[in-house]
């Protein structure tokens, strides 16, 4: 169902931040470049941004550099650091509803989801990073020898971060939460078709006590500032979220440069198995959340969905349905559940491939066009018979295409499931024990969700097996990315004690 405002409706927000923030301060690039961050709904311009390269990133890596090793930030007490970070969590509480219209504007997500959920999600994720800033701490291991051995964990330098433009504020909390939570300083490149949440929220981490040059935001280009990041010599730890393509380059620039370590969140072609013992309304309609959500742009989206073959007709039929009264629209609309696709070169992708599965013979049982030729906005679209050896099932759509597949049994679905290169997520519907007990061990992802899909708690572990990545975002596991280890050892004088 498609509902648009006869006009764009005006976001509730203005833009005031797009320069790049270095030191502490907002400054032009050196260059004096900028390039237009666009509104997904019609195209047009919303903001010319200051484009950093090289020169801009030498820049920020040397503030980034001075505040590491002359401080104050890594030596102030966990608890002062936690102090700020809830002070910011609190701020971004405040701000909720511009900072959502700042992001819906900028990437095309409904608002009613970015002012209640994401946000809200962010300033959660923020306090939980805050608690964890005073209760880092490392441990003594009982070695054999008369030693007496401590084991320090330290922040890891300056963190270099690259995030992607799905969800632009979440993926620079999942980053800066837990690395300014150790004590590091950080470098983020921002996604060039998202700049605006970060730049906004930095500004307020800043009110919040920040100082100066412990975070630095450059908007610009993966090949030339992104680039610069992943292979700058003075960046200690590299973070990465992204396309499996763009993740084997940085990986690459960061081992060709200083070895920097690297964590690395990438694409995904997760299953979404549907057992014939499922209450089938409901792995309907989590299926379908699992495949639209977000515009279908997540890294995690359940893109192939697996489906018993005694229930398989019901749930086509039923996915249909669901699809072809999903409300498609003006993101600040209310009750809109699915705004534009990023960008052109997204819509043009996902177009390609929905031209790819017609082409290749699965059934179209919805949707299958773009909307209008205004703005990014795409029908939301299943396809039925689908094979595994169909593009639709293999590569990484990042749109609303849902691709569903048939399966006889649990052998041939756990073999099907794990054949591909990524190992993201995973859902499962079943009500039998044995049988998820069996496909929790089997499958191998980074998450199992067993009757639910996409819950994105901060305790709880992200990352991908395989093509998917290296390492893990979000819980106790995200610090790890941000510390080093130290072992010191000390001979003991007098053994017995
Ligand atoms: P991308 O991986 O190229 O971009 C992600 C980030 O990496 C951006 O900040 C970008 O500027 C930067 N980057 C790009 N090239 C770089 C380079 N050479 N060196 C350093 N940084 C670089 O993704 P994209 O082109 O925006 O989207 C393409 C596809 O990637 C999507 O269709 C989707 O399949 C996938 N994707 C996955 C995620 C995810 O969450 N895992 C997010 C966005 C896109």
């Amino acid at each position: 169902m498609f509902s648009m405002a006869a006009e764009p409706i005006t976001p509730p927000v203005e833009v005031h931040h797009t320069q790049l923030l270095i030191d502490g301060k907002f400054v032009d690039s050196a260059s004096g470049k900028t390039f237009p961050t666009l509104d997904p709904r019609t195209g047009e311009v919303i903001a010319h941004v200051a484009e950093a390269d090289l020169e801009d990133v030498n820049r920020a890596v040397s503030a980034a550099r001075k505040a590491f090793d002359e401080g104050p930030w890594p030596k102030m007490t966990g608890y002062e650091r936690s102090h700020i970070l809830y002070r910011f969590a609190d701020l971004i509480e405040k701000h909720n509803d511009e900072i959502a219209a700042l992001e819906t504007w900028n990437s095309g997500k409904p608002y009613e989801h970015t002012s209640q959920k994401e946000v809200p999600l962010v300033t959660r994720l923020m306090r939980y990073y805050a608690g964890w800033a005073d209760k880092i701490h490392g441990l003594t291991v009982p070695a054999d020898g008369p030693y007496h051995v401590q084991v320090l964990h330290e922040p890891i330098g300056v963190a270099g971060q690259i995030i992607p433009w799905n969800f632009p504020l979440m993926m620079f909390a999942w980053k800066v939460g837990p690395a300014l939570a150790c004590g590091n300083t950080i470098v983020l490149k921002t996604a060039e078709q998202t700049p605006l949440s970060a730049l906004y929220v930095s500004k307020l981490l800043h009110e919040a006590g920040l100082p100066a040059g412990v975070l630095n935001v450059v908007s610009g280009f993966g090949p030339t500032a992104g680039a610069a990041i992943a292979s700058h010599m003075d960046i200690d730890k590299l973070v990465f979220t992204g396309s499996t393509v763009t993740g084997k380059i940085v990986l690459e620039l960061a081992a060709r440069s200083n070895l920097k370590p690297a964590t690395l969140e990438l694409g995904g072609k997760s299953p979404m198995i549907v057992m014939d013992d499922a209450d089938i309304d409901q792995a309907v309609e989590l299926a379908h959340f699992a495949l639209f959500f977000n515009q279908g742009q997540c890294c995690c989206a359940g893109s192939r969905t697996f489906v018993h073959e005694r229930v398989y007709d019901e749930f086509v039929e039923k996915s249909k349905a669901h699809a072809l009264k999903r409300i498609v629209g003006d993101p600040f609309k209310n009750g809109v559940q699915q705004g534009p696709q990023v960008d052109e070169k997204q819509l043009n992708k996902i177009m390609h491939y929905i031209e790819s599965g017609i082409n290749s013979g699965a059934t179209l049982v919805a949707g299958g066009n773009r909307i209008g030729n205004k703005g990014f906005y795409v029908q939301p679209t299943v396809f039925s018979d689908v094979k595994d050896e169909m593009a639709i099932a293999r590569e990484d759509i990042f749109g609303p295409v849902q691709s569903i597949l048939k399966f006889k049994d649990l052998d041939e679905i756990i073999r099907r499931a794990n054949a591909t290169e990524y190992g993201l997520a995973a859902g499962v519907f079943t009500n039998n024990m044995n049988t998820a007990n069996t496909l929790m061990r089997a499958l191998r992802v980074g998450t199992v969700w067993f009757n639910c899909f996409h819950v994105f708690d901060p305790t709880i572990p992200f990352g991908g097996y395989k093509m998917s990545g290296q390492g893990r975002e979000k819980g106790i596991d995200s610090l790890k990315n941000y510390l080093q280890v130290k072992a010191v050892v000390t001979p003991l004088k007098n053994p017995a004690w």
